[in-house]
Protein backbone atom coordinates (compact mmCIF):
# COMPACT_ATOMS: atom_id res chain seq x y z
CA UNK A 1 0.00 0.00 0.00
CA UNK A 2 1.36 3.18 -1.02
CA UNK A 3 2.20 5.31 2.11
CA UNK A 4 2.11 8.30 0.21
CA UNK A 5 -0.61 9.78 -2.63
CA UNK A 6 1.06 12.47 -4.93
CA UNK A 7 -1.82 15.33 -6.35
CA UNK A 8 -1.25 18.43 -8.26
CA UNK A 9 -2.60 21.32 -6.24
CA UNK A 10 -3.54 24.62 -7.61
CA UNK A 11 -2.72 27.29 -5.53
CA UNK A 12 -3.00 30.49 -7.41
CA UNK A 13 -4.25 31.25 -11.18
CA UNK A 14 -1.01 31.33 -14.06
CA UNK A 15 1.22 29.66 -11.53
CA UNK A 16 2.55 26.12 -11.79
CA UNK A 17 0.48 23.38 -9.73
CA UNK A 18 2.45 22.34 -6.81
CA UNK A 19 3.32 18.49 -6.27
CA UNK A 20 1.96 17.66 -2.82
CA UNK A 21 1.67 14.42 -1.04
CA UNK A 22 -0.80 12.98 1.33
CA UNK A 23 -1.41 10.27 3.62
CA UNK A 24 -3.47 7.10 1.87
CA UNK A 25 -6.78 8.05 3.05
CA UNK A 26 -9.24 5.83 4.82
CA UNK A 27 -12.76 5.54 3.41
CA UNK A 28 -15.33 8.33 5.21
CA UNK A 29 -18.20 5.92 6.55
CA UNK A 30 -20.68 6.64 3.71
CA UNK A 31 -17.82 6.38 1.14
CA UNK A 32 -14.88 5.29 -1.12
CA UNK A 33 -11.11 5.64 -2.14
CA UNK A 34 -10.93 5.60 -5.58
CA UNK A 35 -7.45 4.72 -7.16
CA UNK A 36 -6.96 6.44 -10.31
CA UNK A 37 -6.94 5.38 -13.84
CA UNK A 38 -6.81 8.46 -15.63
CA UNK A 39 -8.11 12.17 -15.43
CA UNK A 40 -9.39 13.93 -17.90
CA UNK A 41 -7.29 17.71 -18.66
CA UNK A 42 -10.92 19.53 -19.50
CA UNK A 43 -10.23 23.21 -21.52
CA UNK A 44 -12.50 24.17 -18.13
CA UNK A 45 -9.09 23.23 -15.90
CA UNK A 46 -7.30 25.13 -18.28
CA UNK A 47 -9.74 28.25 -17.79
CA UNK A 48 -9.35 27.74 -14.26
CA UNK A 49 -5.75 27.71 -14.22
CA UNK A 50 -5.30 30.72 -16.50
CA UNK A 51 -7.47 32.86 -14.19
CA UNK A 52 -10.71 33.11 -16.36
CA UNK A 53 -12.60 31.27 -14.09
CA UNK A 54 -12.32 32.63 -10.41
CA UNK A 55 -11.12 29.68 -8.38
CA UNK A 56 -9.95 29.72 -4.76
CA UNK A 57 -6.97 28.03 -4.40
CA UNK A 58 -5.32 25.28 -3.12
CA UNK A 59 -7.58 22.63 -4.59
CA UNK A 60 -7.30 19.47 -6.52
CA UNK A 61 -8.66 20.14 -10.00
CA UNK A 62 -9.86 17.40 -12.46
CA UNK A 63 -13.43 17.04 -12.70
CA UNK A 64 -13.33 14.07 -15.48
CA UNK A 65 -11.92 10.97 -14.30
CA UNK A 66 -11.81 7.26 -14.32
CA UNK A 67 -10.46 4.92 -11.09
CA UNK A 68 -10.87 1.47 -9.32
CA UNK A 69 -12.61 1.24 -6.09
CA UNK A 70 -9.75 0.45 -3.63
CA UNK A 71 -12.16 0.73 -0.42
CA UNK A 72 -15.16 1.11 0.48
CA UNK A 73 -16.25 2.67 3.99
CA UNK A 74 -18.56 0.68 7.06
CA UNK A 75 -21.54 2.19 6.22
CA UNK A 76 -22.15 1.18 2.93
CA UNK A 77 -20.53 -2.30 2.33
CA UNK A 78 -23.43 -4.18 3.77
CA UNK A 79 -25.64 -5.17 2.12
CA UNK A 80 -24.48 -3.37 -1.10
CA UNK A 81 -23.31 0.04 -1.96
CA UNK A 82 -24.68 2.22 -4.72
CA UNK A 83 -23.59 4.55 -7.00
CA UNK A 84 -25.25 7.76 -8.76
CA UNK A 85 -27.62 5.54 -11.08
CA UNK A 86 -28.47 3.16 -7.94
CA UNK A 87 -26.07 0.31 -9.50
CA UNK A 88 -24.05 -1.47 -6.91
CA UNK A 89 -20.41 -1.24 -6.61
CA UNK A 90 -17.85 -3.20 -4.70
CA UNK A 91 -13.53 -2.94 -4.17
CA UNK A 92 -12.08 -3.27 -8.09
CA UNK A 93 -14.93 -1.89 -9.89
CA UNK A 94 -14.28 0.48 -12.42
CA UNK A 95 -15.71 4.00 -11.77
CA UNK A 96 -16.09 7.39 -13.10
CA UNK A 97 -16.07 9.69 -10.03
CA UNK A 98 -18.34 13.06 -10.18
CA UNK A 99 -17.55 16.32 -8.27
CA UNK A 100 -20.85 17.57 -8.34
CA UNK A 101 -24.55 15.65 -7.70
CA UNK A 102 -27.88 17.66 -8.31
CA UNK A 103 -29.86 17.89 -4.97
CA UNK A 104 -32.37 16.20 -6.49
CA UNK A 105 -34.97 18.58 -4.23
CA UNK A 106 -34.87 21.90 -5.94
CA UNK A 107 -37.18 23.29 -8.19
CA UNK A 108 -35.34 22.61 -11.25
CA UNK A 109 -34.74 19.20 -9.88
CA UNK A 110 -37.88 18.43 -9.23
CA UNK A 111 -39.08 20.00 -12.94
CA UNK A 112 -36.78 17.65 -15.19
CA UNK A 113 -33.69 20.38 -14.88
CA UNK A 114 -31.60 18.10 -12.45
CA UNK A 115 -28.18 19.57 -14.41
CA UNK A 116 -28.90 22.68 -13.93
CA UNK A 117 -29.78 22.10 -9.98
CA UNK A 118 -30.28 25.60 -7.91
CA UNK A 119 -27.94 23.37 -5.47
CA UNK A 120 -25.37 22.45 -8.02
CA UNK A 121 -22.94 24.36 -6.40
CA UNK A 122 -23.26 23.50 -3.46
CA UNK A 123 -22.51 19.70 -3.97
CA UNK A 124 -19.10 20.52 -5.61
CA UNK A 125 -16.31 18.03 -3.54
CA UNK A 126 -13.28 19.34 -5.79
CA UNK A 127 -13.56 22.82 -4.59
CA UNK A 128 -12.64 21.53 -1.25
CA UNK A 129 -9.35 22.50 0.38
CA UNK A 130 -7.08 20.15 0.31
CA UNK A 131 -5.43 21.22 3.44
CA UNK A 132 -8.54 19.48 5.35
CA UNK A 133 -8.55 15.67 5.69
CA UNK A 134 -9.07 13.76 3.95
CA UNK A 135 -7.56 16.01 1.48
CA UNK A 136 -7.78 14.03 -2.20
CA UNK A 137 -11.00 15.79 -3.33
CA UNK A 138 -10.22 16.13 -6.97
CA UNK A 139 -8.81 14.06 -10.29
CA UNK A 140 -5.16 15.42 -10.16
CA UNK A 141 -4.57 12.90 -7.73
CA UNK A 142 -2.98 9.30 -7.44
CA UNK A 143 -5.97 8.75 -4.93
CA UNK A 144 -9.60 10.02 -4.53
CA UNK A 145 -12.12 9.88 -1.45
CA UNK A 146 -15.74 10.47 -2.24
CA UNK A 147 -19.43 9.59 -1.05
CA UNK A 148 -20.20 6.86 -3.14
CA UNK A 149 -23.31 8.24 -4.49
CA UNK A 150 -20.54 10.35 -6.43
CA UNK A 151 -19.43 7.17 -8.33
CA UNK A 152 -20.33 6.50 -11.79
CA UNK A 153 -19.77 2.43 -12.41
CA UNK A 154 -18.57 2.17 -15.86
CA UNK A 155 -20.33 -0.95 -17.84
CA UNK A 156 -18.64 -4.07 -18.18
CA UNK A 157 -16.36 -4.52 -21.68
CA UNK A 158 -16.01 -0.53 -21.87
CA UNK A 159 -12.19 -0.02 -22.49
CA UNK A 160 -11.14 2.83 -19.59
CA UNK A 161 -9.75 4.60 -22.10
CA UNK A 162 -12.62 4.91 -24.82
CA UNK A 163 -14.73 5.39 -21.54
CA UNK A 164 -11.91 8.25 -20.73
CA UNK A 165 -12.01 10.00 -24.02
CA UNK A 166 -15.35 12.34 -24.07
CA UNK A 167 -15.87 12.07 -20.14
CA UNK A 168 -16.73 15.49 -19.78
CA UNK A 169 -17.60 16.00 -23.29
CA UNK A 170 -19.62 13.50 -24.36
CA UNK A 171 -22.57 13.88 -21.32
CA UNK A 172 -22.14 17.24 -22.15
CA UNK A 173 -23.27 17.03 -25.64
CA UNK A 174 -25.79 14.20 -24.84
CA UNK A 175 -27.60 17.10 -22.22
CA UNK A 176 -27.40 19.43 -25.04
CA UNK A 177 -29.00 16.96 -27.41
CA UNK A 178 -32.04 16.17 -24.93
CA UNK A 179 -32.48 19.70 -24.82
CA UNK A 180 -32.98 19.83 -28.60
CA UNK A 181 -35.25 16.75 -29.13
CA UNK A 182 -32.98 14.65 -30.35
CA UNK A 183 -31.30 14.05 -33.61
CA UNK A 184 -34.17 12.48 -36.11
CA UNK A 185 -33.27 10.99 -39.70
CA UNK A 186 -34.50 14.41 -41.77
CA UNK A 187 -32.39 16.15 -39.16
CA UNK A 188 -29.04 18.19 -40.52
CA UNK A 189 -26.43 18.87 -38.35
CA UNK A 190 -23.55 21.37 -38.29
CA UNK A 191 -20.94 21.13 -35.82
CA UNK A 192 -18.52 24.22 -34.86
CA UNK A 193 -15.30 23.06 -33.30
CA UNK A 194 -13.33 20.22 -33.66
CA UNK A 195 -12.39 19.49 -29.86
CA UNK A 196 -13.55 16.85 -27.75
CA UNK A 197 -16.90 18.58 -28.17
CA UNK A 198 -16.88 18.91 -31.44
CA UNK A 199 -15.80 15.83 -32.27
CA UNK A 200 -18.23 13.81 -29.59
CA UNK A 201 -20.77 15.69 -31.42
CA UNK A 202 -19.82 14.88 -34.68
CA UNK A 203 -19.82 10.80 -33.64
CA UNK A 204 -22.95 11.00 -31.84
CA UNK A 205 -24.83 13.15 -34.49
CA UNK A 206 -23.92 10.35 -37.29
CA UNK A 207 -24.41 7.74 -34.98
CA UNK A 208 -27.84 8.83 -34.15
CA UNK A 209 -29.24 8.31 -37.93
CA UNK A 210 -28.45 11.97 -38.95
CA UNK A 211 -29.08 13.14 -42.02
CA UNK A 212 -25.95 14.98 -42.94
CA UNK A 213 -23.49 15.97 -40.16
CA UNK A 214 -20.92 18.48 -41.76
CA UNK A 215 -18.36 19.67 -38.91
CA UNK A 216 -16.66 23.48 -39.11
CA UNK A 217 -13.12 23.06 -38.04
CA UNK A 218 -9.02 24.33 -38.66
CA UNK A 219 -6.69 22.64 -40.26
CA UNK A 220 -4.09 24.08 -38.48
CA UNK A 221 -4.32 21.09 -36.40
CA UNK A 222 -4.82 18.41 -39.12
CA UNK A 223 -5.14 15.65 -36.88
CA UNK A 224 -8.75 17.33 -35.36
CA UNK A 225 -10.09 17.10 -38.90
CA UNK A 226 -9.20 13.55 -40.06
CA UNK A 227 -10.82 12.18 -36.82
CA UNK A 228 -13.67 14.20 -37.69
CA UNK A 229 -13.72 12.47 -40.50
CA UNK A 230 -13.17 9.71 -39.13
CA UNK A 231 -15.66 9.82 -36.43
CA UNK A 232 -18.76 10.48 -38.71
CA UNK A 233 -18.31 13.90 -40.32
CA UNK A 234 -19.54 13.39 -44.02
CA UNK A 235 -18.05 16.99 -44.91
CA UNK A 236 -15.49 19.48 -43.02
CA UNK A 237 -15.27 22.52 -43.65
CA UNK A 238 -11.87 24.26 -42.56
CA UNK A 239 -12.20 27.82 -41.40
CA UNK A 240 -8.21 28.55 -43.18
CA UNK A 241 -9.81 27.80 -46.77
CA UNK A 242 -13.36 28.84 -46.41
CA UNK A 243 -15.00 32.06 -46.02
CA UNK A 244 -18.11 32.09 -43.50
CA UNK A 245 -20.47 33.13 -46.59
CA UNK A 246 -18.93 29.86 -48.47
CA UNK A 247 -19.94 27.96 -46.06
CA UNK A 248 -23.20 28.92 -45.30
CA UNK A 249 -23.64 28.64 -49.11
CA UNK A 250 -22.58 24.86 -48.62
CA UNK A 251 -24.90 24.54 -45.63
CA UNK A 252 -27.64 26.02 -47.72
CA UNK A 253 -27.04 24.08 -50.76
CA UNK A 254 -26.48 20.63 -49.13
CA UNK A 255 -30.09 21.10 -47.34
CA UNK A 256 -32.16 21.81 -50.29
CA UNK A 257 -31.75 25.72 -50.13
CA UNK A 258 -33.00 25.95 -46.52
CA UNK A 259 -30.14 25.67 -44.15
CA UNK A 260 -29.74 23.04 -40.87
CA UNK A 261 -31.78 21.72 -39.11
CA UNK A 262 -29.41 21.65 -35.77
CA UNK A 263 -25.73 23.75 -35.12
CA UNK A 264 -24.27 22.31 -32.31
CA UNK A 265 -21.47 24.96 -31.17
CA UNK A 266 -18.18 23.30 -28.92
CA UNK A 267 -15.84 25.43 -30.33
CA UNK A 268 -15.86 28.14 -27.60
CA UNK A 269 -15.23 30.80 -29.25
CA UNK A 270 -18.14 33.49 -28.90
CA UNK A 271 -17.40 34.71 -33.37
CA UNK A 272 -18.90 30.95 -34.01
CA UNK A 273 -22.07 32.18 -32.43
CA UNK A 274 -23.31 34.80 -35.37
CA UNK A 275 -21.97 32.22 -37.91
CA UNK A 276 -23.85 29.41 -36.17
CA UNK A 277 -27.08 31.21 -36.23
CA UNK A 278 -26.99 32.23 -39.85
CA UNK A 279 -26.42 28.77 -41.13
CA UNK A 280 -30.35 27.70 -39.28
CA UNK A 281 -33.50 26.95 -41.42
CA UNK A 282 -36.11 28.28 -39.89
CA UNK A 283 -37.15 27.10 -36.79
CA UNK A 284 -33.89 25.56 -36.40
CA UNK A 285 -32.26 24.41 -33.10
CA UNK A 286 -28.78 25.96 -31.83
CA UNK A 287 -27.42 23.99 -28.93
CA UNK A 288 -24.83 26.15 -27.23
CA UNK A 289 -22.87 23.39 -25.37
CA UNK A 290 -19.17 24.81 -25.73
CA UNK A 291 -18.98 28.47 -24.40
CA UNK A 292 -17.91 27.52 -20.77
CA UNK A 293 -15.40 30.51 -19.85
CA UNK A 294 -16.80 33.99 -20.51
CA UNK A 295 -15.03 35.21 -23.68
CA UNK A 296 -16.95 38.17 -24.35
CA UNK A 297 -20.13 39.29 -25.91
CA UNK A 298 -20.61 39.07 -29.57
CA UNK A 299 -23.77 41.25 -31.46
CA UNK A 300 -26.45 38.71 -31.85
CA UNK A 301 -28.49 39.05 -35.44
CA UNK A 302 -31.76 39.57 -33.37
CA UNK A 303 -34.06 40.25 -36.09
CA UNK A 304 -33.07 37.05 -37.48
CA UNK A 305 -33.86 34.76 -34.17
CA UNK A 306 -37.35 36.92 -34.37
CA UNK A 307 -38.02 36.15 -37.96
CA UNK A 308 -37.01 33.06 -38.18
CA UNK A 309 -37.66 31.88 -34.96
CA UNK A 310 -34.94 30.43 -34.03
CA UNK A 311 -34.14 28.41 -30.96
CA UNK A 312 -31.18 28.66 -28.95
CA UNK A 313 -30.79 26.60 -26.52
CA UNK A 314 -28.21 27.05 -23.50
CA UNK A 315 -26.20 23.87 -22.14
CA UNK A 316 -24.63 23.33 -19.32
CA UNK A 317 -23.79 20.56 -16.97
CA UNK A 318 -25.43 17.52 -17.45
CA UNK A 319 -26.96 14.66 -15.13
CA UNK A 320 -26.39 11.04 -14.67
CA UNK A 321 -28.75 9.55 -16.60
CA UNK A 322 -27.00 11.64 -19.61
CA UNK A 323 -23.45 10.25 -18.27
CA UNK A 324 -25.31 6.70 -18.44
CA UNK A 325 -26.51 7.21 -22.11
CA UNK A 326 -22.80 7.96 -23.03
CA UNK A 327 -20.87 5.49 -21.46
CA UNK A 328 -23.97 2.99 -23.25
CA UNK A 329 -23.49 4.68 -26.51
CA UNK A 330 -19.17 4.25 -26.25
CA UNK A 331 -19.74 0.71 -25.46
CA UNK A 332 -22.05 0.26 -28.48
CA UNK A 333 -19.74 1.92 -31.14
CA UNK A 334 -16.92 -0.60 -30.99
CA UNK A 335 -15.75 0.10 -34.77
CA UNK A 336 -15.31 4.03 -33.93
CA UNK A 337 -13.01 2.74 -30.83
CA UNK A 338 -9.65 3.06 -32.85
CA UNK A 339 -10.57 6.50 -34.21
CA UNK A 340 -11.11 7.49 -30.44
CA UNK A 341 -8.42 6.20 -29.03
CA UNK A 342 -6.24 8.18 -31.83
CA UNK A 343 -8.01 11.26 -29.79
CA UNK A 344 -5.95 11.03 -26.59
CA UNK A 345 -3.11 12.45 -28.02
CA UNK A 346 -1.11 13.24 -24.77
CA UNK A 347 -0.23 11.29 -21.19
CA UNK A 348 0.81 13.08 -18.51
CA UNK A 349 1.46 11.61 -14.49
CA UNK A 350 0.29 14.08 -11.86
CA UNK A 351 4.15 15.58 -11.30
CA UNK A 352 3.47 16.47 -15.34
CA UNK A 353 0.33 18.47 -14.51
CA UNK A 354 1.11 21.49 -15.86
CA UNK A 355 2.82 19.65 -19.25
CA UNK A 356 -0.57 18.45 -19.71
CA UNK A 357 -2.44 21.63 -19.30
CA UNK A 358 -0.14 23.36 -21.88
CA UNK A 359 -1.02 20.90 -24.02
CA UNK A 360 -4.36 21.43 -23.90
CA UNK A 361 -4.02 25.48 -23.43
CA UNK A 362 -2.12 25.16 -26.78
CA UNK A 363 -4.30 23.36 -29.22
CA UNK A 364 -1.88 20.44 -28.85
CA UNK A 365 -4.16 18.21 -27.27
CA UNK A 366 -6.72 16.82 -28.39
CA UNK A 367 -7.80 14.93 -25.10
CA UNK A 368 -4.91 14.94 -22.40
CA UNK A 369 -5.12 12.50 -19.52
CA UNK A 370 -3.13 12.54 -16.59
CA UNK A 371 -2.66 8.82 -15.58
CA UNK A 372 -0.72 7.36 -12.55
ZN1 LIG B 1 -14.55 18.78 -18.38
ZN1 LIG C 1 -31.53 20.47 -7.26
Amino acid sequence: MAAEVKAAVFERAQEPLAIRTYPTPDAEPDGAVVDLVSSGICGTDVHIWEGAIPFVGPLILGHEFLGRVRALGPCVREPVAKDCMGQPVKVGDLVAVNVIEPCGACRLCQTGGAASCLNLMDSMTYTRSPDEPPHLFGGYAEMTVCPTRYLHRIPDGLPPDIAATFLCAGPTVVRGIVYAGGIGPDDHVVVQGSGPVGLFAALYASKSGAASVTLIGSSSRPLRLELASLLGAGQVLDIRTTSPEERARVIKDGTGGIGADIVIEGSGSPDAVPEGLNLLRPRGRYVLAGQYSDRGAVPLPVHQITFSALQLLGSAQFTAEDRETYLRFMLGVPEAWDAIRRAITHRVTVEQSDQGLRAVRLGEAIKALLVP
